[in-house]
């Protein structure tokens, strides 16, 4: 499609030209299995050991902590069900209201199986109440599983404090990192995450390939019973391509990592700053400070993100809204719902998320289309004309 304006980088990126350069003689020359005996497909081997420690190496941790998987909600999943397999004397998971649905949806269907789950709230701006944290946890509590920062807003949680207060109580720590890997810098060395997914995807590699991270010492279930891939915990003849692309993804993403503060952090902030000036009844959802350099949420009142997005669409502008269209009905964002967002606001709400490959022309283009389809949504809306 020409002349796309792609700024939904938190659904998923453009793979990067030099990820697809790099995956690309594993497609057709070297197709071999690295299980094989002979040099042919032995050799590729050595390529995801490479990977490995690509990925390692943007994560501040050791290559032997990385394990491949299929994508972030593998790595959610397998964290989460891991855990309470290895503590069968424990069977509570605490998380929070606003996970992703491959953290919440795993713990409906624990709950189905006769687990406790526990959520800890959110306030007006996203942030998490770390008291509530405190009393949640009990000696039944198996795993603690909250994000690194949130997809629909960016609201960065403190997760470093997180791991220390949960570590301290004895309990194993998983942080759904799949927003942050390679948009903030991370240390693993330096914290006490004990588990950590990411998904490639998100961060310019292909879709299809994802990693837990696992401390060293950390007691996990065999995700997938089959080979001794990935040291026995996920059988499976792997994802090569993907692998090699997810590790040169990450290799660019440490190099480009000072841009996303910088100048990425500086288009979004634009484009904030733009659509609230020439939009009336508009606002951001999200504590302003603590967000992801790339993302922006803002709710326009009185109107539907739906109608924004389809008309944004109609000039090739790519963004997302929050809302889940359920049979027939528009549900807003169980997130929004969480921090408290009025319905009239939360319906019209849209999240932009930039990327390395957003320029300033696609800012200011973005900002001149919108102020004319707000106004003439605005101009439609039963609710505008109730209030006059
Ligand atoms: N977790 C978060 C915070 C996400 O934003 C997403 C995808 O949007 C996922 C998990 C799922 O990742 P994947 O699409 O790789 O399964």
């Amino acid at each position: 499609m020409a002349n796309v304006i792609y700024m939904d980088n938190n659904a998923t990126t453009k793979v990067a030209d030099e990820v697809i350069e790099e995956m690309l003689p594993y497609l057709n020359e070297k197709y071999g299995n690295p299980s094989s005996m002979h040099t042919f497909g032995g050799s590729v081997g050595k390529e995801i050991a490479r990977a490995r420690e690509q990925v390692a190496a943007l994560l501040g941790c050791e290559p032997d902590e990385i394990i491949f998987t299929s994508c972030g909600t593998e790595s959610d999943n397998s964290a989460i069900k891991g855990t309470l397999e290895m503590h069968p004397n424990r069977r509570k998971v605490v998380t929070t209201r606003v996970e992703h649905p491959a953290v919440l949806t795993t713990c409906r269907d624990l709950e189905r199986h006769g687990y406790s789950v526990s959520e800890i709230s959110v306030d007006r701006q996203g942030c998490l109440d770390l008291d509530e944290l405190g009393f949640r946890m009990d000696d039944n509590t198996a795993i603690v599983s909250v994000m690194y920062a949130n997809n629909e807003t960016g609201v960065i949680f403190p997760v470093k404090q997180v791991a220390e207060i949960v570590s301290a109580r004895g309990v194993v720590f998983h942080t759904d990192a799949v927003q942050v890997v390679g948009k903030i810098p991370l240390n693993l060395k330096d914290s006490a995450i004990d588990l950590l997914s990411l998904s490639g995807h998100k961060l310019h590699a292909p879709k299809g390939v994802g990693v837990l991270y696992v401390r060293r010492g950390t007691r996990l279930g065999t995700f997938m019973h089959g080979g001794h891939q990935e040291s026995g915990r996920r059988g499976g003849t792997e994802n090569i391509p993907g692998i090699i692309g997810l590790g040169k993804a990450c290799e660019l993403a440490l190099s480009h990592l000072n841009e996303e503060n910088t100048t990425i952090k500086a288009l979004r902030d634009k484009l904030e700053k733009g659509i609230l000036e020439s939009c009336p009844d508009c606002f951001v959802n999200g504590d302003p400070e603590n967000r992801l350099p790339n993302t922006t949420n803002i709710s326009f009142e009185y109107i539907e993100g739906e109608s924004i997005l389809m008309m944004l669409d109609q000039f090739g502008i790519c963004a997302s809204s929050g809302s889940a269209c359920t049979s027939g009905s528009l549900e807003p964002s169980h997130v929004l719902r969480a921090m408290g967002v009025p319905f009239t606001a939360a319906h019209g709400s849209i999240r932009f998320s930039l990327s390395r490959y957003n320029t300033e022309a696609d800012v200011d283009s973005v900002i001149e289309k919108i102020a004319p389809i707000v106004n003439r949504l605005r101009e439609l809306s039963p609710f505008v004309k109730s209030r006059s």
